[in-house]
């Protein structure tokens, strides 16, 4: 009886076993570190957060590669891509992270598949997750919204109609790189879309590529980038927490 117990508890030795029926509920508890405590405000947004737009400025982004002023427009609460005047960025950079952001595509349709609301938010710069009006438009699916961009389509297509806000939050493991620039652990990715779950912890395979495969290159914290692909999406209340 004994043997048969020791074989059920996966091979420990009788001994630990004694050992375990000894131990206190205490023996197994951690008391330190203790978490710090964050609260939400009326909006959501966690106390430790970094604000990188809450509706009425863009100076925490710039235009991207640039030193100069992000050139979208700010109007009601809301920064909407203004056509031609490129991708803009963080000014701040970040490794790992928890990105909330909210999109909406623009409200007059116009063209079909990838023309249609097309944007993106990258991360560090350079691993796309889609932005894409899904309404009623058929494109690739491993290309539509909160598609890990040519890499992974979501688990659902979690649809709204033009002109309605989603959002986006967005867990973010950043990849690390061995001394000789070779990609060591490679980048993970959560995504929530509305608050359902379209990406699960899926493993990034490298920076985003319109053509061909994507293949990692050594670098280190970068922004958040959003697209400029032509087509007035909106975006507001983005916030950061890096972990
Ligand atoms: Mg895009």
């Amino acid at each position: 009886m004994k043997y048969v117990l020791a074989i059920l508890l996966g091979g420990l030795s009788l001994q630990a076993i004694a050992q375990e029926k000894k131990m206190k509920p205490e023996d197994t508890e951690v008391w330190t570190p203790v978490p710090k405590e964050v609260t939400t405000d009326t909006k959501g947004v966690p106390s430790d957060a970094i604000v990188l737009f809450d509706g009425t400025s863009l100076s925490a982004w710039k235009k991207a590669g640039s030193d100069q002023a992000a050139g979208w427009t700010v109007e009601q609460g809301a920064m909407t891509v203004k056509p031609g005047q490129g991708d803009i960025e963080t000014r701040e950079h970040f490794e790992s992270f928890q990105l909330h952001i909210e999109w909406r595509s623009p409200l007059v349709i116009k063209g079909e598949s990838q023309g249609r609301g097309n944007s993106g938010v990258f991360m560090q710069g350079l691993y796309e997750i889609q932005v894409l009006d899904m309404y009623d438009n058929k494109t690739y699916v491993n290309g539509q919204a909160a598609s890990v961009y040519k890499q992974h389509i979501p688990l659902v297509n979690a649809i709204k109609k033009p002109g309605d806000w989603h959002s986006y939050d967005i867990i973010w493991t950043a990849p690390t790189f061995k001394a000789d620039g070779a990609v060591d652990k490679k980048a993970r990715i959560t995504v929530i879309h509305n608050g359902i779950v379209v990406q699960n912890h899926v493993e990034v395979e490298g920076p985003t590529e319109y053509i061909g495969h994507p293949k990692y290159k050594a670098h280190g914290p970068g922004p958040i980038k959003l697209q400029d692909h032509g087509d007035l999406v909106s975006f507001r209340n983005i916030w950061i927490r890096p972990l």
